[in-house]
């Protein structure tokens, strides 16, 4: 369905060629190519940050943008691979002057400013361990993530102070606090403070990065506490492999692109795909201060020419709220290849993309853990509404049973594993050793999902595998019911959940929010249950369906269908520490 427009056909240069002959390049694909096409420290060691910047140098891109950031308040800043390389040298020498040396965690808390971008090339080149957290967490997730990474320094600003300060009493291995001052608000910096403006004009832009070796931590992640407390996953610099070959296959990044990640550095997205993948191929890239503002993003789009764009199913489905009368208004015809991650994507969307922008989102699969895109429709094959499409070439995924020593026969449902190692998946998990080993079985990662894999290869994402719902002994995923309550006309959004049910074990229970011109009213609801009713076989239709205002969701927009559970329940709610407000 997803038919190439003339430009790409014509173009082997728009195609990474080798993927049109997928099993071909499966059977060819190793990973210690990719290595090849990176490059070492002088020093021969491999750190990330010398491969998103710093290798530039010594090739045309040197001058090129590396970042164009649109800040509140039309402002813009545009930085070249030579700026930034300056910048981060500098940034890591003000590091090194405050003790901080290798494997040391510094994490940064900032809004989506240059110098956020700045601080995270420059940790990892000082050869610390980078924490990033999203700036709109509150006081007891910085604390908690603080706590259990014993993070040395915090990069901050004088904004988020006053929630770091209401903690840091409670952080003993947190010695210092670097405060970027980016919208010049009155700030005097307190005992332990550092300014990062001052700091920054005193250091000297020449560095020579730490060495790193490919198995030395990087940057550590907390997952995005969708089913549970957030675990930090931690990651090293080998990782830069998959960044960079799946940004250049998967997304299909070339040197002339345009390239939008819509994701925080708060979230893996944000910096695999928001920081690491673009720049080790030297691509252009916008960041946006901004969060969600549909106007904004169109214009966004068509003021910079974005050609390849990367976001999510939650955004996607307030794109499709606002409809296709908000895409009429804007000139949109620069993008070429778009994507998205993070949930399952309904069909539903990846219809209406293509009818709206003329290209259908592209949806891949990948967690935290796995560091890089590890399943995905691919630029040059048929996009399958619904499926998270085929393995990377480098990358094994199977569909296997409860004791994970048998592969599911094709077509059933299973547990999501994938055999290890690859390069950029996660080391451990950060104090949680035991949780780590658990996850590896007979050769496998478990990650967690259910799915199921189709004859042609495919991929098709069930639930979480806590998630799933025991109707009588069938088992429902709740990907499938949800798909098909957002294609009733009035749904913008749909979580489901199962419920205890004496006769039948559980039963499905719905929770729906509301598209733009839609009031809640008991026929409604039934006009919506009867038409899933129609879609889904008996087990799967809700018996209920309740109709809330929004949906709870994390920071990083993922449907929490564990706190939907609990207060239908009157359950604990547990760690709501990402929870949006
Ligand atoms: P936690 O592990 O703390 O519960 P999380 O799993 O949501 O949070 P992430 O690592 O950010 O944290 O998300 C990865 C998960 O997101 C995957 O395991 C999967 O459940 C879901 N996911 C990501 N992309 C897709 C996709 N394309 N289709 C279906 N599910 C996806
Ligand atoms: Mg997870």
């Amino acid at each position: 369905m997803d038919e190439l427009r003339d430009d790409q056909k014509n173009n082997d240069f728009r195609v990474p060629p080798n993927l049109s002959d997928y099993e071909k390049t499966r059977s060819e694909f190793r990973w210690e190519d990719i290595h090849e096409e990176l490059d070492f420290l002088p020093g021969g060691g491999l750190n990330l940050a010398y491969e998103a910047i710093d290798r530039h140098l010594k090739t045309d891109k040197k001058d090129k943008v590396a970042l164009i950031w649109d800040g509140k308040g039309k402002v813009e800043e545009k930085y070249t691979f030579a700026d930034l390389s300056l910048l981060t040298n500098q940034f890591a020498n003000v590091l090194n002057s405050l003790g901080v040396s290798k494997g040391d965690r510094v994490f940064t808390y900032l809004d989506r400013v240059p110098e956020l971008y700045i601080s995270i090339i420059g940790i990892v080149k000082a050869g610390a361990v980078v924490g990033p957290l999203f700036s709109a967490f509150g006081t007891e997730a910085i604390k908690d993530r603080l706590l259990d990474s014993g993070a040395k320094v915090l990069v901050t600003c004088p904004e988020l102070l006053h929630n770091v300060d209401a903690v840091k009493a409670d952080l003993p291995a947190l010695e210092k606090i670097i405060v970027v001052n980016k919208h010049n608000v009155p700030y005097t910096p307190k005992e332990n403070e550092i300014s990062y403006e001052q700091a920054m004009s005193e250091a000297s832009t020449e560095y020579e990065i730490c060495q790193t070796t490919k198995e030395d931590y990087s940057i550590m992640h907390y997952t995005s506490g969708t089913t549970g407390k957030p675990k930090g996953a931690a990651h090293v610099h080998e990782a830069i492999v998959g960044h960079y070959a799946t940004a250049k296959y998967v997304l299909d990044l070339h040197a002339d692109d345009i390239y939008w990640c819509t994701a925080d550095p708060g979230w893996v997205t944000g910096t695999s795909y928001g920081i690491f993948g673009p720049w080790s191929n030297g691509v252009t890239q916008l960041v946006s201060e901004q969060g969600f503002v549909v106007s904004h993003w169109y214009d966004l789009i068509t003021k910079y020419r974005v050609t390849v764009w990367y976001t999510a199913p939650t955004a996607i489905r307030m794109l499709m709220k606002y409809g296709e009368k908000e895409v009429k208004k804007h000139d949109l015809s620069s993008l070429r290849y778009i994507n998205s991650v993070g949930e399952p994507l309904n069909p539903e969307a990846v219809t209406w993309s293509k009818d709206v922008f003329g290209i259908a989102f592209h949806d891949n699969w990948w967690q935290t853990e796995t560091g890089c895109i590890q399943i995905a429709n691919y630029p040059i094959q048929d996009i399958k509404p619904g499926s998270m499409g085929r393995p990377f070439p480098g990358v094994t995924a199977a569909i296997m049973n409860d004791d994970f020593s048998q592969a599911m026969p094709c077509g059933e449902e299973g547990h999501l594993c994938l055999k290890y190692p690859w390069p950029s998946m996660f080391r451990t998990y950060w104090n949680k050793k035991e949780l780590y080993d658990s996850r590896f079985k007979n050769g496998w990662y478990i990650t967690g999902d259910k799915a199921r894999q189709d004859a042609d290869g495919y991929f098709h994402f069930v639930g979480r595998a806590d998630d799933v719902i025991n109707v009588a002994g069938h088992l429902v995923g709740p990907f499938e019911v949800e798909s098909a309550l957002v294609e009733h006309p009035a749904v913008a959004e749909a979580g489901v959940i199962g419920v205890p049910d004496p006769l039948r074990m559980e039963v499905v229970k719905a929770f729906v929010s509301l598209r733009d011109g839609f009031e809640a009213s008991p026929h409604l609801k039934l006009e919506i249950k009867k038409f899933v009713t129609e879609k889904l076989d008996a087990n799967s239709a809700p018996k209920d369906i309740e109709i809330l205002p929004t949906l709870p969701k994390t920071r990083s927009g993922k449907i929490m269908r564990r706190l939907l559970k609990a207060r239908e329940l009157g359950l604990p709610e547990g760690d709501t520490s990402t929870l949006e407000e």
